[in-house]
C-alpha cells in the first residue's frame, strides 16, 4: 500500500513516515501545500494524510481541487485539537476521517487501516493470486495455509506485484514503485529481491510457479499456470 504524508513538519513527517514504513507500506512525503497537491494528483497512492495547516496550498483548497478533479483517493485530515470546525469542513469537503494533533501512531494506524478497508472496492483486504494470499492489513503472507515470512522489501515487492498480476512490469517500473528512486540498469537488486522472493513464495514441494521472467523485461505475476517452456531463470 502506498501512502502519501503532506505534512510540513518534519518531525511529524517523519514520525508518521518511519512509523508506517516499520507497517510495511510504501510512503511518500511531501512538505508543502502545493508539491503535495501535484504528488496526489499525478501519482496513484492508497490513501494521503493531510495537514490542514501548510505553506503554499492549504489542506482543505488541496481536498477540494483534489476532489473537483476526481481523484478519490482516501484521505485523513490531521487537524488541530479542538478545531471542530476544521474538522467539519474537512468531512464536507469529502475527507474520509480526521485525526486531531497531538495524536499516537497506534491510533493513526488503526484509523488508516479502516479507511483503507472502507475504501477497498470488494471490502476485502486480501489480495490473492492462486493459492497465495496477502493480507494488505496485517501485512502478512500466506500460502497453503502456511505464513511466509518476509522482510518489509520483499512484502512490497510482492504486494506490488500481486495488485499488477498478469501484467509485466519492466524492472524501472518496479524500482520507481518498490524502490522509490531511477532504475539502475547496472543493478540487479530487483533480481536479487525476485529470487529471494521465489526462494520464499515457491519453496514448497510442488507448488506451482507464480513469478515469471520476462527476458529482457522484467517480472510479472501470474494467476494462471505458466506455459511448460517459460523461461524462469
Ligand atoms: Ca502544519
Amino acid at each position: 500500500m502506498r501512502i502519501l504524508v503532506v505534512e510540513d513538519e518534519r518531525k511529524v513527517a517523519s514520525f508518521i513516515k518511519h512509523g508506517l514504513e516499520e507497517e510495511r507500506y510504501i510512503v511518500e512525503a511531501a512538505f508543502d501545500g502545493r508539491s503535495g497537491l501535484e504528488m496526489a494528483m499525478n501519482n496513484q497512492f492508497d490513501a494521503i494524510l493531510l495537514d490542514v495547516m501548510l505553506p503554499g496550498k492549504d489542506g482543505f483548497t488541496i481536498l477540494k481541487e483534489m476532489r473537483d478533479a476526481g481523484v478519490a483517493t482516501p484521505v485523513m485530515m490531521l487537524t488541530a485539537r479542538g478545531a471542530t470546525e476544521e474538522r467539519v469542513q474537512g468531512l464536507d469537503l469529502g475527507a474520509d476521517d480526521y485525526l486531531a494533533k497531538p495524536f499516537s501512531f497506534e491510533e493513526l494506524a488503526a484509523r488508516l487501516r479502516s479507511i483503507l478497508r472502507r475504501s477497498s472496492p470488494e471490502k476485502s483486504t486480501k489480495l490473492r493470486c492462486g493459492d497465495l494470499v496477502l493480507d494488505t492489513v496485517s501485512h502478512f503472507a500466506y500460502r497453503f495455509g502456511k505464513e511466509i515470512e518476509l522482510t518489509s522489501k520483499e512484502y512490497a515487492l510482492l504486494e506490488y506485484l500481486i495488485h499488477n498480476k498478469n501484467r509485466i512490469l519492466s524492472r524501472s517500473t518496479i524500482t520507481q514503485h518498490v524502490w522509490r528512486h531511477n532504475f539502475d540498469p547496472e543493478s540487479n537488486i530487483i533480481d536479487v529481491y525476485i529470487k529471494r522472493l521465489r526462494s520464499k513464495i515457491e519453496s514448497e514441494d510442488g507448488s506451482r510457479p507464480l513469478i515469471q521472467s520476462i527476458r529482457g523485461v522484467g517480472y510479472r505475476m501470474r494467476d494462471l499456470p505458466m506455459e511448460e517452456a517459460d523461461d524462469k531463470k
